[in-house]
């Protein structure tokens, strides 16, 4: 599929905003939909309803059948076995779900969790919670000023003995810093530390090889791949999901159950309890395939050259100041301006029809960090236009000259 065709199958991008054409800029908070996931969504509603797991009834087959293949598409896409492949409800919920299953079961009091300072609240509140029920630390990983991770300070960290979880994003949500995961990833199991990656803003940017990149857990949310809401996943690999405890309790997720006790199920059953979203995941399912028929190094091309339009034009500002500046870093610009509020820019530039995000982006640690209390955020995807991005980049400079 040819990057320059995809734009017609994001129905949404046709609106207006504010009475203008939109240029939809906030693809890092979520990303539209294509065609044909909304079309899974509804089809199954229209066609396949019915609760998977045990039906004995054509429907229940077809839409257990559908549930699988989703599952199956996600695993071939990531080279790993439908078996490691759990569904959950977001990011979030997935990377509570680790710290809840993996936290429980490795960690000892004293023990040490150790995460970093661009890391998004989901990957450091469950472990927060965890680390005090437990009477185990946390250990921070500082950003250097141009938003990289203190790399040697980390490997310092690793070589501390009690040190058993790493948990860090392969991509800041903020800064746009691709973190070297696979490399931070075999330095931690050299000292027998498990690797949890949030992938939450890498899935939608490059073609993600789990069997290549070696971390024991990843975790991603469906409608930041350009798939639906309420619907993500973890991976976990087989031979450390086997020896975890369930999550959560309840129906699916069982294999025998008497008041004297209850047996688990396998994974990735032990990790479903309750009713799945059945709809969601097969949206998601479809959405990776969608992603998987573009060339991702087109995409990578494609959103470089967009970052590089809109970064040419606000570096001509007067009191600009980009917050992560790595060179390979995501298409995601976080920004202040001097005397300009971010939550002023947005409105006037949602007056333009352009959509960018403004605030901690739920970083509130790295904003403290940046000596900021918000920032405004511009976030590409593949199907932004070099035309939205210049929109956007002299959008912002009218914006100061009425503001300041
Ligand atoms: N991790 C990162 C890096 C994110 O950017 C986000 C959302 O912005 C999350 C986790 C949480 O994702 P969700 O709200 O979909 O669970």
């Amino acid at each position: 599929m040819k990057l320059k065709d995809t734009r017609n199958d994001f129905p949404i991008l046709d609106r207006l905003n504010r009475g203008k054409p939109i240029a939809y800029l906030d693809n890092a908070a979520s990303s539209q939909k294509p065609n044909c996931v909304i079309d899974a969504l509804s089809d199954y509603y229209r066609r396949f309803n019915s609760n998977v797991h045990r039906g004995i009834y054509e429907l229940a087959e077809e839409a257990e059948s559908l549930y699988t293949n989703a599952r199956k598409c996600i695993a071939d896409s990531l080279s790993v076995k439908q078996n490691e492949i759990i569904f959950v409800r977001g990011a979030t919920e997935g990377l509570n779900l680790i710290a809840n299953t993996l936290g429980r079961s490795v960690l000892k009091q004293g023990d040490i969790v150790i995460l970093t300072e661009m890391e998004h609240h989901a990957n450091i509140v469950p472990w927060q919670m965890i680390c005090e029920q437990i009477g185990a630390t946390i250990k921070v990983v500082p950003v250097l000023p141009d938003g990289s991770l203190d790399l040697e300070k980390l490997f310092d960290y690793l070589s501390i003995e009690k040190v058993r979880v790493l948990s860090l994003c392969a991509t800041s949500n903020t800064l746009g810093t691709v973190n070297p995961i696979k490399e931070i990833t075999k330095e931690a199991h050299k000292h027998g530390t498990y690797v949890v990656v949030d992938g939450a803003q890498s899935m939608p940017h490059e073609k993600i090889d789990l069997s290549e990149c070696g971390c024991d857990f990843f975790v991603f949310s469906g409608h930041k791949v350009f798939g639906p809401m309420g619907i993500g996943v973890v991976f976990g690999k087989a031979s450390v999901l086997d020896d975890l405890p369930p999550y959560q309790g309840g129906g699916d997720m069982i294999d025998q159950v008497s008041f004297e006790g209850t047996t688990f199920a396998p994974s990735p059953q032990r990790f479903e309890a309750g009713t799945p979203n059945v709809a969601g995941a097969i949206g998601l399912g479809r959405a990776i395939h969608y992603l998987d028929q573009l060339d991702m190094n087109e995409v990578h091309m494609h959103e470089q050259n967009l970052l590089k339009v809109a970064q040419e034009q606000l570096h001509q500002i007067d009191g600009f100041k980009e917050y992560g500046t790595t060179v390979d870093k995501a298409a995601v610009i976080s920004f202040t301006i001097d005397s300009v509020h971010p939550h002023d820019l947005a409105s006037i530039l949602d007056a333009e029809g352009i959509a960018i995000r403004t605030g901690h982006h739920c970083c509130q640690p790295l904003m403290k960090t940046l000596g900021v209390e918000a920032t405004a955020r511009a976030s590409f995807a593949f199907y932004n236009t070099t035309e939205e991005a210049e929109r956007f980049a002299n959008a912002v400079k009218k914006s100061v000259s009425i503001l300041s």
